[in-house]
């Protein structure tokens, strides 16, 4: 598979016209006007030279900020022994716990890199994975997503968090096993302190999640506030908390849905904080399936404040959640509606939620196509974005580090007299 030296025909997003796009060492190298006289070619995935997008948008790929692929498949895949009927009558918490128990480093690493193709395939080139450490999984969890990360080393770009999902003081032993895991290179540290006790161990936990970011330098991914549930409060906590370390631009709070249910005057102080503290909120449009209240943590008034905002896909077929698609064009969609928008320009804002936004949480250059960034590149059939988030499985061409990784060609066919 040779590199591909050129994309043409391009449309891109808020430019009038067609254009060109040279690409070389991974990066993308000028963006320039259509010139006709460019040869054409089709450029398949062993194609050399040509990526004819015929007039279809290019885009700067998807990035991934929030998603768990050790658990995914978990539910369709269930361990031996699990009987289906008994598992589903399980409350979420231990229908979760019941199936990590049955993970081991293969099946880990076999779901993982499954999922995380299927990601691929659907655009997004970086992704933040989050493995449960814990006295359950140990570090198996985290062992499976080490090595699908390998497996999916020249696809994607994957950081892996270690999250001590069953709480530190609640599941005495976890911390060990975390610390075990920064040793061997995780690159973020996780946490849930909601899920301690009460609020002082609550309060606990993230200062000891803060203690471990600050030993092993690693930024910290830490869950909070994820239920529909106004007396969760941890995201402030956590502000204050990232305040005082001087941990500024290196922390993500992923969830907060119990923030749309703050009364007005307590979100947006706590809001104020996020941004201050210079917090990246992962919503999680999936909360939507909860029903009720959106629980989509007020994107709106988080960016109004000046806080980055991302969209994460969070779980997928597993005890937590039966479905998920990986699809971040599902996800655009979904906070599109979740989060109250109605204009066509704010399609350009969660579009940028699982794109130029969530590329800057993961800690790289944020914002859209332009010389000189890497080569992480979409190729839609779709000619803009409202095209695309219509055809969430439409034609694309998926290219990490300037080389063509998947693409998806689709084929419609109708019935004769259907076809009328
Ligand atoms: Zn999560």
């Amino acid at each position: 598979m040779r590199e591909p030296t050129r994309i043409i025909r391009a449309a891109l997003s808020g430019r009038d016209g067609q254009w060109d796009l040279e690409l070389g060492d991974g990066r993308v190298r000028s963006v320039q006007p259509h010139d006709p006289l460019r040869p054409a070619a089709d450029g398949g995935l062993d194609a050399v030279g040509v990526i004819d997008a015929a007039g279809g948008l290019v885009s700067r790929a998807f990035a991934e900020a929030h998603v768990h692929p050790d658990k995914s498949y978990s539910l369709s895949d269930l361990p031996d022994g699990i009987d289906q009927a008994e598992n589903g009558a399980l409350d979420p918490f231990r229908r979760a716990a019941r199936l990590k128990a049955g993970f081991t480093v293969d099946n880990v690493a076999a779901r993982a890199e499954r999922a995380l193709r299927l990601a691929v395939s659907n655009g997004t080139t970086a992704a933040r994975i989050t493995a449960d450490v814990d006295t359950i999984a140990e570090l198996r969890g985290f062992e499976g997503l080490v090595q699908a990360r390998e497996r999916v080393r020249d696809l994607m770009d994957v950081q892996i968090v270690a999250f001590p999902q069953e709480g530190l003081l609640r599941d005495p032993g976890a911390e060990g096993l975390v610390r075990e895991a920064l040793r061997l290179g995780a690159d973020a540290v996780g946490g849930w302190p909601n899920v301690e006790a009460d609020p002082a161990a609550e309060r606990d936990h993230v200062r000891r999640v803060f203690d471990l970011a600050e030993e092993f330098d690693v930024d910290v991914d830490i869950h909070a506030d994820c239920f529909l549930d106004p007396e969760e409060r941890m995201l402030e906590c956590i502000a204050e908390e990232t305040i005082r370390r001087g941990y500024r631009g290196r922390v993500l709070v992923s969830h907060c849905a119990a923030l749309e249910l703050q009364n007005d005057a307590d979100a947006e102080r706590i809001i104020a904080r996020v941004a201050e503290a210079g917090i990246t909120i992962a919503v999680i449009p999936l909360n939507l399936a909860d029903g009720g209240p959106r629980g989509l943590a007020r994107p709106q008034e988080l960016r109004a404040a000046g806080a980055t905002v991302v969209s994460g896909s969070d779980n997928m077929n597993d005890g937590w959640y039966p479905l998920g698609t990986l699809n971040p064009l599902d996800r655009a969609s979904m906070t599109f509606w979740g989060g109250s928008y109605d204009d066509e320009s704010d399609i350009d804002t969660v579009w940028s939620m699982v794109s130029g936004e969530a590329w800057r949480a993961l800690g790289r250059r944020g914002g859209d196509i332009s010389a000189g960034m890497p080569a992480e590149l979409l190729v839609f059939a779709a000619r803009d974005r409202a095209a695309a988030l219509r055809d969430p499985l439409g034609g694309l061409t998926v290219l990490h580090r300037g080389r063509v990784v998947s693409r998806r060609r689709v084929m419609r066919e109708f019935a004769e007299e259907a076809a009328r």
